[in-house]
């Protein structure tokens, strides 16, 4: 039998961190097994779903490299099979139609509120005759289709995370509803009987999803059952917790997965990082892998029961290793949306080469891509701050320093061979130690005492026609009267 496995998101949201790690287990499930991975869409609740959310769930899972092998289907196209199905089970007796109205049911929990009883419906119309029905149809009342759960049974599964997992037909609920109400006929379908009609359909042999859904899992088999179809497997997977131990949410700053990547984690590390939230490969020590590379090691074995901790800090070290091994042209990509929102003038063809050789410098220091625009502002714009040592440091060297470096530029090519020259003529013709030389170059040319590589640093500064500038700039800072009085 080969694996099928599915992701069935609801379109209500952005594509949530949760669901992509979901998927990403089906994915690396499927992957190992040479199984299929399905993408449905649970778009039945229409006042919640949205296109556009739909969209978002589409792009974040291919972002992420999380392509499927069918789908994606949607549920919405599907509402002639559901009310075929329920006819199925209402034809076996096994569902029926329940009048109860809003009123009734709520002072039926309020009565068992009273008796300190947990709310569950009373299968009070389980039994009614068809003359009953039809009295209640003649009043006008909508019906729902609902389920018939014996109070007696007792569900048990072997998850593949969590072991054997048993629940009573007691503790859920009461006969559930299907079907929302119609006046005649049947309303539109439920999560838990839709997803059954579904899985049964796509012949999905492994259900994997969050541990928020174990209850769910309890009545689906018993609508696998009523429809005398084969079980799947079920794997519910640990939910992903944040740094105190709660649930992930909003307050965590991140609800959708491009809101990782506005943040400048590119996705080979988000994906990473989520193959680890809740597994980990044989070799623990192994932290970095391709989807690919972690496919072949995948098995619920070893996924985790206990909730998996979301550590920033663990993201940060992976995406840097990411982009530290990443080709510079690659890095270059990911990094030029970055300087074009921060509203940086350059032409994105024109100065490649630059923009790689600046990338070079940098790339080595960045942890997550909006590093970037800070790293690199002082290359891009014309004017620069100093740092307090930067300036300290610009009035030690005093203005001649920087009158001599200026007068060698004039004379010389400033180039890759060049430099070193340039550098050598300057500390003979000032009679200055190189020390001096290179600290007052790096305050002059980049306002700050700490950085990339001065070389390199200056022949990209160089190229833009900014190192001159920068250093008349630091005679002018030197030759103020108000940053005179400062060194005194
Ligand atoms: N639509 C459900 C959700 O987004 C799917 C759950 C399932 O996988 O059965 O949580």
């Amino acid at each position: 039998m080969s694996v099928r496995v599915r992701i069935a998101p609801s379109p209500t949201g952005n594509l949530h961190i949760g669901t992509a790690r979901t998927a990403v287990f089906n994915w690396l499930f499927a992957q190992h097994n040479g199984g299929q991975f399905i993408l449905r869409i649970e778009d039945t609740d229409t006042e919640r779903s949205r296109p556009e959310y739909t969209q978002n769930i589409l792009e974040g899972l291919s972002w992420l490299g999380l392509n499927w092998d069918e789908g994606p289907i949607f549920q919405s196209k599907r509402l002639d099979i559901y009310a075929q199905a329920v006819q199925t089970l209402l034809d076996k007796g096994l569902a029926y139609r329940c009048y109860a109205t809003e009123a009734e049911l709520e002072e039926m929990r309020a009565m068992q509120k009273a008796r300190g009883e947990a709310p569950r419906y009373d299968n009070r119309h389980r039994n009614l005759t068809s003359e009953q029905q039809a009295a209640f149809a003649a009043e006008g009342r909508s019906a729902v289709i609902r389920f018939k759960i014996e109070d007696g049974r007792q569900i048990i599964w072997n998850d593949m995370v969590r072991s054997e997992m048993s629940w009573r037909g007691s503790d859920l609920g009461g006969d559930m509803v299907i079907a929302r109400a119609s006046v005649n006929g049947i309303g539109q379908p439920l999560y838990n009987f839709a997803v059954v009609v579904d899985d049964m359909d796509m012949k999905i042999t492994h259900v994997i999803r969050g541990e928020d859904h174990i209850a769910n899992t309890a009545k689906q088999i018993l609508l696998y059952e009523a429809f005398g179809s084969p079980i799947p497997e079920f794997a519910h997977t640990p939910l992903i917790l944040n740094i105190e131990g709660r649930k992930l949410s909003k307050r965590d700053g991140v609800t959708s997965i491009f809101d990782f990547k506005q943040m400048g984690f590119v996705a080979e590390a988000l994906v990473n990082y989520m193959t680890l939230l809740g597994w980990s490969p044989p070799d623990s020590t192994q932290e970095i892998f391709s989807l690919k590379e972690a496919a072949e090691l995948f098995s619920f074995e070893r996924v985790n029961k206990a909730g998996a901790k979301f550590d920033w800090a663990k993201l940060d070290w992976l995406n840097s290793q990411y982009l530290h091994n990443m080709p510079v042209a690659q890095l270059t990509d990911l990094l030029i949306p970055y300087w074009q929102s921060a509203g940086y003038e350059f032409d994105p063809v024109g100065d490649r080469t630059w923009l790689e050789q600046l990338v070079s410098l940098i790339g080595a220091s960045l942890t997550r891509l909006t590093d970037a625009v800070e790293m690199s502002r002082l290359f891009f714009t014309k004017s620069l701050e100093y740092s307090e040592e930067a300036a300290i440091q610009l009035q030690q060297a005093g203005a001649t320093v920087f009158q001599g470096i200026l007068a060698v530029l004039d004379n010389v090519q400033l180039t890759e061979a060049s430099i070193q020259d340039v550098i050598k003529q300057v500390i003979k013709e000032q009679n200055v130690k190189k020390g001096l030389v290179m600290r007052s170059l790096r305050a002059a040319l980049m306002g700050d005492m700490h950085g990339p590589d001065l070389i390199q640093s200056w022949l990209i500064l160089h190229q833009r026609d900014l190192d001159k500038p920068r250093l008349q700039q630091a005679i002018a800072h030197n030759s103020s009267p108000a940053n005179a009085n400062k060194s005194t």
